[in-house]
């Protein structure tokens, strides 16, 4: 029998992918499901970008690319961030990845040794602290609440650093909590980055995924353009996933020094080479459009937020205390429901709430335990509002079940 080895032992699943695939898997069966799990957006990607794929392949582009990614599309990225942080990055500083998860998997791996601990606030994207576990690394969550905002405050990442901390994920607009850094707070976590006795051997990873949904004519702000002089230890991971409804591409990218970017060649030239080649060409278009279809999602999204926030209003027990200004979720509170009961089941957890949602309702939502907090549950709202009103009129039912 092949023994697998311990890494993999560490690890779960990815949750948010096997809610996913759970929720396709019974519509597939024909069951009447209304899945609130979608980490994409439901628009199709743009046709520029199609015509681009589609170009890419009648000119015969369909060989290996370099490993670390097209000059074309590096060079574009590093102009973006340049205009948008006032940075001065070049192609070097950039490597396409297979998906901003590949991004940040692989700087792990080139970073992180056995033992490094590695600063998460939670409610966190549930897949940070499984690729740390990988490498044998350990994750340090640090809780933060609604009333913060779900804001990392500078006390609490000065209590959790210890002379094993290595990184400190930034994830800002958030998966799941839809909340975005203020300039102030980004500000404050680089102070107190500097003033540990370990400041310079610790790496921040700015995870800016979503960093074009952004509501309420809000602005993304990125720890560099707050505090600079974290440069040379700061990595931004993004992709064009969930900005160009482009998840199922896999064209995701790091920019940090060259040095670590060049590691993570290294690391990728013996694992999985150059992102497919047509869909590097596609995204290379991408910002032709110069954001506007960035922008039509956003306004798509906060229309349905409009609706979601209406339809809680009506709906006893559960809670949203922070409005997302970003992102495609609502990490809604459950804990007002804790103790009721329904069928004989008892209502003690989000999982619990969860489980009876699509056991009862088939309504597919992620709770809160594949965030580090099981007080709530994730609704990604990049459904179709007909779905979001479905689904949420099933959610009123259950609650109004419990007793
Ligand atoms: N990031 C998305 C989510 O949180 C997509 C799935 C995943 O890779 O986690 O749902």
């Amino acid at each position: 029998m092949i023994q697998l080895n311990q890494a993999i032992a560490r690890i779960q699943d990815s949750p948010t992918l096997a809610l996913t695939a759970k929720a396709k898997q019974l519509k597939a069966q024909g069951e009447d499901v209304v899945a609130f799990t979608a980490g994409e957006p439901d628009l199709d990607t743009p046709d520029h970008i199609k015509n681009a794929a589609k170009d890419a392949l009648d000119k015969g582009l369909t060989r290996y690319t370099a490993v670390i990614g097209i000059d074309e599309l590096r060079k574009k990225l590093a102009d973006k961030y340049n205009a948008a942080y006032g940075l001065d990055y070049t192609a070097k500083n950039v490597i396409i990845t297979n998906g901003g998860k590949q991004s940040l998997s692989e700087l792990f791996a080139v970073t992180l040794e056995p033992g490094d601990e590695v600063i998460i606030p939670a409610p966190y994207w549930a897949s940070y602290p499984d690729m740390a576990m990988l490498i044998g690394a350990e994750p340090v969550i640090i809780e933060t609440t609604a009333s913060e905002g779900y804001i990392l405050s500078p006390e609490a990442l000065k209590n959790a650093c210890s002379d094993r901390t290595k990184a400190i994920i930034i994830n800002s607009p958030s998966n799941p909590t839809g909340s975005v850094y203020s300039a102030a707070a980004l500000k404050a976590i680089a102070k107190t980055i500097k003033s540990l006795p370990n400041a310079e051997s610790i790496m921040v990873v700015s995870d800016e995924v979503y960093e074009h949904t952004i509501f309420g004519g809000g602005v993304h702000r990125s720890i560099l353009q707050e505090a600079p002089e974290l440069l040379e230890q700061t990595v931004i991971s993004s992709a064009f996933s969930k900005t160009y409804s482009m998840t199922g591409w896999r064209v995701g990218y790091a920019i940090g020094p060259v040095d670590v970017i060049a590691a993570m060649s290294k690391y990728q030239s013996q694992t999985t080479s150059n992102v497919c080649s047509i869909a590097q060409y596609a995204a290379a278009s991408a910002f032709d459009d110069n954001l506007a279809f960035p922008k039509l999602l956003s306004s798509e999204f906060e229309k349905r937020l409009g609706i979601l926030l209406s339809e809680l209003e009506t709906i006893p027990g559960l809670e949203l205390p922070v409005k997302p200004q970003g992102a495609f979720y609502a990490f809604v509170r459950v804990e007002g429901l804790f103790g009721k009961s329904a069928g004989g089941k008892k209502i003690s957890s989000a999982s619990d709430f969860a489980d009876y949602l699509l056991e009862e309702y088939k309504v597919v939502v992620v709770p809160g335990e594949a965030f580090g907090d099981s007080g709530a549950m994730r609704l990604s709202i990049a459904v179709s509002e007909d779905s979001l009103r479905k689904g949420l009129s099933r959610v009123r039912e259950a609650v109004s079940k419990l007793s």
